[in-house]
């Protein structure tokens, strides 16, 4: 499913004193089954881009297209249910929305809730539980008795059980410890490649958007002033700069690295 912003611009509060122009006409094409990057500085628009990707926000202007639907200012939205189903979306610090009783029907709620039998959403659950790295047993807890990472893992569990075609990411990995950081972002990658999720990572973290994504773009004061491949992104630091980014230290190392076998293929053509 593919998802395409065009010259999307959007104002918290329209039409009142407290107008705010947050967005200011975005273009964005993420075309099914690729895993986007969104990196920018606090306040550049991620989390506002973000909210328009299964229509929690509508455009104050511009169109958003999600599969065939189309959502533009002024018109009712139809059918956002389907979507909403399509495109999950990971916020930032999900477990915060655990509340049932166990980690089961925690799982389970949102395949119930659009109408998917018992039976279908429970294996779902049971099949999940282990692709998000926790043992079985632990969907008869609370969630409430579990350690802080595995809430994390269970609502991520969660979004998954309504079997999304799209999943978008709000700095998912915010407050883990480095292992769990990187077990959580291998898993999101092992899911794009292995089920052709479509994955939108929005970060400030560029070092992850460098190891992971096919595509970044780059939010800078509302507007999206760069996309393209990671090499493309990080091949000029200066420009980085002015968008108050750096340029990511794995970037560099690679740099060092492609340095030193250039010098080396240099050194042994010169003595062959
Ligand atoms: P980011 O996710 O990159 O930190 P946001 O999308 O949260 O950026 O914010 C973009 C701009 O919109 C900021 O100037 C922020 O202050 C403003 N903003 C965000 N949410 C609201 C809101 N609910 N009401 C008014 N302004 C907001």
């Amino acid at each position: 499913m593919d998802i395409k912003l065009q010259q999307v611009s959007y104002a918290y509060s329209m039409g009142t004193p407290f107008e705010k122009f947050a967005l200011f006409e975005v273009d964005l094409d993420i075309p099914s089954k690729t895993y986007q990057a969104i990196i920018g500085h606090t306040g550049s628009g991620k989390s506002t881009v973000l909210q328009h990707f299964n229509g929690l926000l509508k455009p104050s202007k511009g169109e958003v297209h999600i599969g065939d639907r189309k959502i533009e200012a002024g018109k009712k939205a139809k059918e956002l249910k389907s979507v909403r189903q399509k495109v999950g979306i990971v916020f930032q610090f999900p477990e915060h929305q655990l509340f049932e009783e166990t980690v089961l029907k925690d799982i389970m709620f949102g395949p119930m809730n659009f109408g998917i039998s018992e039976e279908e959403a429970e294996k779902r659950a049971r099949d999940l539980i282990h692709l998000v790295g926790l043992p079985e047993h632990v969907l008869d807890k609370s969630p409430f008795d579990l350690s802080g990472g595995q809430m994390r893992r269970v609502a991520i569990a969660g979004v998954l059980a309504m079997e999304p075609e799209v999943i978008v990411l709000d700095e998912p990995t915010a407050g883990l410890d480095p292992r769990g950081q990187k077990e959580i972002m291998d898993m999101f990658y092992t899911l794009h490649k292995e089920r052709g999720l479509t994955t939108i990572l929005v970060t400030h973290s560029m070092e992850d958007a460098a190891r992971y994504a096919d595509r970044i773009s780059i939010m800078h004061e509302g507007r999206c002033v760069l996309s393209g491949t990671p090499r493309e992104i990080f091949a000029d630091s200066e420009t980085l700069e002015s968008y108050r980014l750096e340029l990511p230290r794995i970037v560099k190392f690679q740099r060092k690295i492609e340095k030193m076998i250039n010098q080396n293929l240099s050194k042994i053509c010169l003595t062959e």
